[in-house]
């Protein structure tokens, strides 16, 4: 007896894992494992808006610091790499459908978890604040009542919808929040600190980038979105990293593509 509920949770397990990697759906079982690795590509979801971590190189398909970290993941694990552009809104929910995994400088949160399990961490962040270059905006307290611009569905729009008055302009492109900063039809954009030093840059007698650290914006963890329940994934990803790590690979990643 004891066997066979053994045999039907094995089977009720594989099942749900089949679900969980709907990019890979049919594929037979893997040697490793997974079922996302199972038919030799795993299909990755991003959004080529966020540079450095991923926006769209010259050829026209996405570069960028994640795209070069996942492709050396995919190395690891013997697998081609396939990278699907899409909202950010939509990586979580694509995953299990239209792709096995997501990379997009996204950041670990609570309600994410109910939906995606996370790779180990690989990068630190923490949203910082851009404003006209003239503004008097300083401290948390300032952000009050103003028209703060953000990317939909990202850390740091879930932070305006919190600031009391705050009225929050939601893009589907950091880049148009910023566009509309310099425009004067924002009084702030709240975005991630690589990606706001980029922006910044562009509009260098016009923007200021302000650490959110003055306004106790907290440090956010970036990592790998995975199927919920494919335990044998997350362990060969977070392998890889680690080796990624300790092999210099990803410190040259850095030095190519960071600032
Ligand atoms: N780190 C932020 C988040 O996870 C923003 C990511 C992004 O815009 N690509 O919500």
């Amino acid at each position: 007896m004891k066997k066979i509920i053994g045999i039907l949770l094995t089977a009720v397990m594989a099942s749900s894992l089949m679900i969980g990697c709907g990019a890979a759906a049919g594929a037979k079982a893997d040697p490793n494992g997974s079922k996302c690795l199972a038919d030799g590509v795993l299909t990755v979801g991003t959004n080529a808006e966020f540079p450095p971590f991923e926006y769209v190189g010259d050829d026209g398909t996405p570069d960028g610091f994640d795209i070069a970290f996942i492709k050396a993941i995919g190395e690891e694990l013997g697998v081609e790499v396939k990278i699907e552009n899409m909202e950010f809104d939509s990586l979580v929910s694509a995953i299990g459908s239209k792709t096995d995994v997501a990379i997009a400088g996204m950041t670990v949160t609570e309600e994410r978890q109910q939906s995606v399990d996370f790779s180990t961490s690989y990068y630190n962040a923490v949203q910082h604040v851009l404003v006209p270059a003239d503004s008097t905006i300083a401290s948390y307290e300032d952000l009050e009542g103003k028209t703060i611009g953000c990317q939909l569905g990202t850390t740091g729009d879930f932070i305006i919808e919190e600031i009391e008055g705050a009225s929050n302009k939601q893009y589907n492109k950091a880049v148009d929040a910023v566009n509309d900063l310099v425009n004067g039809r924002l009084d702030a954009v709240i975005v991630d600190s690589n990606p706001a030093g980029v922006f910044a840059s562009n509009y260098p007698d016009q923007v200021k980038d302000l650490n959110g650290e003055d306004f106790g914006f907290g440090v956010e963890e970036y990592a790998i979105a995975l199927p919920k329940g494919d335990t044998a994934l997350k362990e060969q990803i977070d392998l890889a990293i680690t080796k990624l790590k300790d092999n210099g690979t990803y410190d040259k990643l850095v030095d190519q593509y960071m600032e």
